[in-house]
């Protein structure tokens, strides 16, 4: 008997609304074919830090980032970090050659859908913890592909690779495959979100689908597979940048950030995600607590201020204490509080995110309907899971969209930016080739459970989603 197949087309950084047009306009025709015709086409809202890597942990292990405590695609541990500072655990960056190190980096009780399956496949993820030798497809072509690209600021010979090797993976006998499409996230970064280079990215995956189900067709599969397509967060384009790091610095907070790892005695450091979030941690408390309340904004002297009203800076959010967390613009200041079971938003000075009073505890599910359709879809739990997290910076300052957080060591220059909390970066587009699903306000960590009840496998309680079929 053949076994059903899940198969995640994960296009890194589509936007819903682009995605739409060019089902629309007729430019995608096999998504709209054979997915969006058969099956549904919804949004979803991903994780904060919306930014690749971390907004991987949803879909492959059912948990946000703070979850998993991999806080940012950069971040640092300021217990590990006074304790010894270059110990291997201090900071990171999977930007670089610390890429290596995601897998080992997720809690070992938190499976991922790798382990989970019995034969499951991957082209091109950052997570691939229980890939059986010779099913992470692109192992072996990953690095030089990458680094070519990154070079030549050609990224469709990426996308190719993980077409012709997610083909390859199709003839395995496959139970899951997770493969990822970096070309609309790298594209929209060097030009612009529709850009044409960019659209060009999305044609190509249209293309791999055709490729695909004709395939699965020939081989009797297709109508046993459940296919997902869907991003890790969105992206806006980017006009204006504001050097975090270099911010503090020319104030006279010597401040750590990569890839300037060894700056001496530094006051703070600032570790940037997506380019329009950062973590902050001040370094000057070495018992290495994070810092609450009002010890928050005094950790960076007179510098507070300033830096709510940088024309770049969106927001900046603190643990006020351990129930209570603390978001504060140029509009003034607001509380996300746990109470009891549930979540309230309570404006103080203002309402920075624009959600008005919510003073009714709403549980998980209630507080995703309570802020879907605003700027900052899921604002009350995301802040929450981020927060509660080690790594977690004592506050993280977040950029407006057209604006981000990192300029000087950035190469190519970021015309694109995702990693905030604004609905630009957190709504994803979310296909699948079935109807009838649950209609609530999903989330990119409802796929997990959702693809697992869906193969007829157990689904975990103890993530961050719910099973939506
Ligand atoms: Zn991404």
């Amino acid at each position: 008997m053949k076994r059903p197949l899940v198969l995640i087309y994960l296009v890194d950084g589509a936007r819903p609304d682009v995605m739409q047009e060019l089902i629309e306009s007729g430019d995608l025709p096999n998504i709209r074919k054979e997915i969006v015709e058969p099956g549904t086409f919804r949004t979803a809202t991903s994780c904060f830090p919306s930014t690749t890597g971390p907004a991987y942990l949803p879909f492959l292990t059912g948990c946000f980032p703070g979850t998993i405590n991999i806080p940012g695609i950069r971040w640092l541990e300021k217990a590990a970090y006074h304790r010894n500072r270059w110990a291997r655990n201090s900071f990171r960056s999977y930007c670089g050659y610390e890429a290596a190190y995601f897998n080992d980096d997720i809690p070992a009780d938190r499976p991922t859908l790798h382990e989970l399956f019995d034969r499951p496949f991957n082209t091109f993820s950052m997570i691939t913890r229980g890939l059986p030798k010779g099913h992470d497809l692109t192992a072996k072509v990953k690095s030089g592909l990458y680094m070519r690209a990154h070079f030549r600021h050609k990224w469709e010979p990426v996308d190719q690779a993980s077409h012709q090797h997610l083909m390859l993976g199709l003839e395995q006998d496959p139970e899951f495959i997770f493969a990822v499409f970096p070309g609309v996230d790298s594209n929209s970064h060097l030009q612009h979100p529709r850009h044409e280079r960019t659209i060009k990215a999305y044609k190509y995956v249209d293309f791999s689908v055709g490729q695909v189900a004709e395939k699965l067709k020939k081989l009797g599969r297709w109508d046993d597979t459940l296919v997902i397509m869907i991003s890790d967060h969105g992206l806006s384009a980017t006009d204006r940048h504001l050097d975090l790091a270099n911010f503090l610095s020319d104030r006279g907070l010597r401040t750590l950030a990569y890839p300037i790892i060894w700056t001496h005695k530094p006051k703070a450091s600032v570790m940037i995600s997506g380019n329009a979030a950062g973590h902050v941690y001040s370094l000057q408390n070495r018992d290495g607590e994070p810092l609450t309340g009002d010890a928050v904004p005094h950790s960076m002297g007179d510098i507070w201020p300033e830096l709510l009203v940088q024309p770049e800076v969106d927001f900046v959010t603190w643990r006020q204490d351990a129930n209570t967390f603390a978001v504060e613009s140029a509009q003034g200041r607001a509380w996300v509080q746990r109470q009891g079971a549930g979540l309230c938003y309570l404006p103080q000075t203002g309402d920075p995110l624009g959600l008005g009073k919510l003073d009714t505890p709403l549980d998980h599910q209630q507080a995703l309907e309570a802020t879907f359709d605003s700027e900052y879809p899921d604002a009350l739990v995301q802040l929450e899971q981020l927060f509660n997290c080690t790594r977690c910076g004592d506050f993280v300052v977040t950029s407006k969209t057209g604006c981000d957080l990192r300029y000087t060591w950035e190469w190519p220059e970021h015309r694109g930016s995702h990693g905030s909390l604004h609905r630009e970066h957190m709504m994803v587009p979310f296909i699948y080739n079935r109807k009838g699903w649950d209609p609530r306000p999903a989330r990119t960590a409802d796929v997990f459970n959702t693809v697992l009840k869906w193969a007829g496998r157990p689904t975990l309680d103890n993530t961050d989603g719910k099973a939506l079929c």
